[in-house]
């Protein structure tokens, strides 16, 4: 199919831009390079620097394009910030898709593959979460992806959308080569902030919490290899392009691993001691986010292939041992 990638020069947008490529879908992406990387982006694909709020020239691009599908990955997506900013949480996440799917209404373009996350569960009651799980975010970034699935099902009922949002449990990991990889302007997340340190970039990594109701006191979460996750969109684009239904599918590996644990295998893998400290719990951080995945498994048959956590941090290690300063923008 020929897509749209909004966000594609993103952490996950650029994987799945390689994905779609591999999988033979032609590919153009849309980005504003607020977050993201123009070296993310592969040679030779068709790049638009612009900001998806303006919805005429989203619609003139995307008719220009004669676009058959979108894939929506540009959203801002730090936890904190989004406590102490929401209006422009509201205004990019919210505001962006409501103008995304407007546009796609005015070019008549039907298929919308959505980048959620595992933050609409909050504080889930019982693992592994299920998509039918209760939803409660406890914080702003989860409240607008979940408002975002609202306005979703709303225009699928009313206008014909069809979609299918993907909610992402803790995405790591880079791609296989090291070309491509994590790098935020500011780094939140546990396996990056732990190759940092172990590059000597950082004085130590901080255990947030050492008393959680969890077998060594630490925070459980499950992570997921980066091109898994872009193997799910292919599979979901591939869904719609076949006539498929709606669909919320939840992507994780469905295994927990502990804040320590992560940081052992994280010595293990760069074979390199760094210092560790504990530290106050952060603030909205349930104890336990594990996945069930079975839905997508089944229905599609996505199969995690490199989502075991050491070939994660393995992975994850190769881009910043070649890339130690990120993308250098
Ligand atoms: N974490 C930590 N130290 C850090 C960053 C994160 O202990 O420097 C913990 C965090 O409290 C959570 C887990 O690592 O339990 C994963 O956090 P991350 O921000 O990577 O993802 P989240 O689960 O918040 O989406």
């Amino acid at each position: 199919m020929r897509v749209l990638v909004t966000g594609g020069a993103g952490y996950i947008g650029s994987h799945v831009v390689r994905a779609l490529l591999q999988a033979g879908h032609e590919v153009v992406v849309y980005d504003n390079l607020s977050t993201g990387h123009r070296q993310a982006l592969p040679g030779g694909i068709p790049f638009y620097e612009e900001d998806i709020r303006v919805t005429e020239r989203l619609t003139e691009v995307l008719l220009a394009e004669r676009i058959e599908a979108v894939l929506h990955f540009a959203a801002l997506s730090l936890v904190g910030e989004s406590m102490q900013e929401p209006q422009k949480y509201y205004d990019n996440n919210v505001g962006g898709t409501l103008s995304l799917v407007t546009a796609m209404r005015q070019a008549h373009v039907e298929n919308l593959v959505f980048s959620s996350t595992a933050a609409v569960y909050g504080e889930p009651e019982k693992w592994p979460i299920l998509e039918t799980a209760p939803t409660f975010p406890t914080n702003v970034y989860g409240r607008t992806k979940l408002v975002i699935e609202g306005l979703l099902a709303d225009f699928a009922a009313a206008y014909g959308l069809r979609y299918v949002s993907l909610r992402y449990f803790n995405a790591a990991g880079a791609w296989p080569e090291g070309t491509i990889g994590e790098d935020h302007g500011t780094e939140t997340h546990l396996v990056p902030l732990i190759l940092k340190t172990a590059l000597g970039q950082r004085k130590a990594i901080s255990i947030f919490g050492t008393d959680y109701a969890t077998a060594d006191g630490t925070c459980i979460r499950d992570y997921i290899h980066v091109c898994d996750l872009a193997q799910a969109h292919v599979l979901a684009l591939e869904h719609l392009g076949r006539g498929g239904e709606c669909r919320i599918y939840n992507l994780g590996s469905e295994q927990g691993f502990s804040v320590r644990q992560v940081i052992e295998t994280a010595k293990k893998v760069t074979q390199r001691d760094f210092a560790v400290e504990e530290a106050p719990r952060r603030a909205g951080d349930p104890a336990v986010l594990v996945a069930s995945s079975a839905k997508i498994r089944q229905e599609l048959g996505w199969q995690p292939q490199r989502s075991e956590l050491e070939t994660i941090v393995e992975d994850a290690w190769r881009w910043h041992k070649a890339q130690p300063g990120g993308y250098g923008d």
